[in-house]
């Protein structure tokens, strides 16, 4: 931060919904910052992406990076087209390399429906869902270091699990659960029965949680979790898992949510943090304003409470807290039904809901 309390937010439009829902978001962290005051915005906006990539040649140019590093946190909103792609096929992930980059470990996921939002679990308990999956995110199926090998007889992926991630991995998941401070238990999800590396990760998870005598631990196949996350869902606190089963399980998060418009994430690793919605660039909706932007709205509420945490600002944990009301405020029952769950609010709809509810919220 610096010394006149401006955090330098380098922000990541991308592709696709991305370019629509960031003015919002944007919009929206300037009003809040006015609003609570002692704090604001330098704004660093960074090129990025598949349609930078067809123009430039490269995803994630360096100039970004650069910026990138240099900023306390970044705001990132999607990336990636389907038809741009590598000569071997497969699709840019410049959030992804971003998070290699800055060894960005743990992907925090919430999953807390926003509580106008109509439920799409039919128990009146889904009204009372607040976990959040931690997903692996340097190593695992995704690691770097392991490329894939594909000939014509035979194709071949590589899982990587290390100590040293795993250990930084579950403290911070430990750490969480301390710090939300409900059921305080940490579930590993894994699929320790058939897999060595699991058996490894999993013999870790029990080696640190004993330095956690508060947080209960415990385990659950990867398949089993699935149905819990379905069926009671809120008899879990904060689960952690591989990268490649992260990916899938925040999916069905953001479902039972209400769809990926409204799952917030954040990628953080010992000295930076992207924040972003765990949506992609939905090339199907794009450019007809139907994005919701409550994901990136309530990915940058988690981003103010990491600056608030990490640079001592009292008034960016206030602003977070108020951003949450005023989503929670503009979504109350019967407000606001978006694009996706067969409404009309579209992303100029829910800007608009929440920046009025902005304005009458107590900060
Ligand atoms: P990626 O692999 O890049 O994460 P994906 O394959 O998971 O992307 P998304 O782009 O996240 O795909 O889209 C999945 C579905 O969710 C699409 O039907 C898309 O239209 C919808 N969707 C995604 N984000 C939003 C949003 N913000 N508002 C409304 N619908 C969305």
């Amino acid at each position: 931060m610096k010394s006149d309390n401006t955090f330098r937010i380098a922000l990541f439009p991308g592709d696709g919904i991305g370019m629509e829902i960031t003015d919002p978001t944007r919009a929206l962290l300037d009003t809040v910052a006015a609003r609570v005051g002692g704090f604001g915005f330098d704004w660093q906006p960074c090129d990025a992406g598949a349609a930078y990539y067809t123009k430039h040649g490269t995803a994630l140019p360096d100039e970004a990076i650069k910026t990138a590093r240099a900023a306390d946190a970044i705001l990132l909103a999607a990336m990636g087209l389907p038809d741009v792609r590598y000569a071997d096929g497969r699709e840019m992930t410049p959030q992804i390399d971003l998070r290699f980059e800055f060894g960005l470990y743990a992907g925090v996921r919430p999953v807390k429906p926003v509580p106008g939002v109509r439920a799409v679990l039919a128990d009146p308990k889904a009204h009372d869902i607040d976990y959040v999956i931690i997903r692996e995110s340097v190593e695992g199926l995704f690691a770097p270091q392991a490329p894939g090998s594909r000939n014509e007889n035979e194709a071949r992926e590589t899982m990587v699990i290390t100590r040293p991630i795993c250990e930084k991995l579950f403290d911070f998941s430990f750490a969480l659960a301390e710090r939300r401070g409900g059921a305080r238990k940490v579930t590993s999800v894994d699929k320790a029965n058939v897999f060595q590396a699991f058996g490894f990760w999993r013999d870790i998870f029990y080696e640190r949680a004993a330095n956690f005598e508060g947080v209960a631990a415990d385990h659950a196949y990867v398949d089993a979790f699935a149905m819990t996350m379905a069926q009671k869902p809120w008899t879990i606190d904060v689960a952690v898992t591989e990268n490649m089963f992260g990916d899938i399980l925040s999916d069905l998060g953001a479902a039972l949510m209400g769809g990926m418009g409204y799952a917030p994430s954040a990628d953080i690793g010992d000295d930076h943090a992207v924040f972003q919605p765990c949506h992609g660039s939905a090339p199907d909706i794009a450019g007809k304003g139907l994005a919701n932007p409550t994901a990136m709205i309530l990915s940058a509420a988690m981003m103010l409470d990491w600056l608030g945490e990490r640079q001592g600002s009292s008034e960016a944990g206030v602003a977070a807290s108020a951003l949450r009301g005023a989503v929670d405020a503009a979504f109350s029952p019967g407000q606001l039904v978006t694009c996706e769950l067969g409404g009309q609010a579209g992303t100029a709809a829910v800007f608009e809901a929440v920046n009025a509810a902005l304005a009458r919220i107590d900060v």
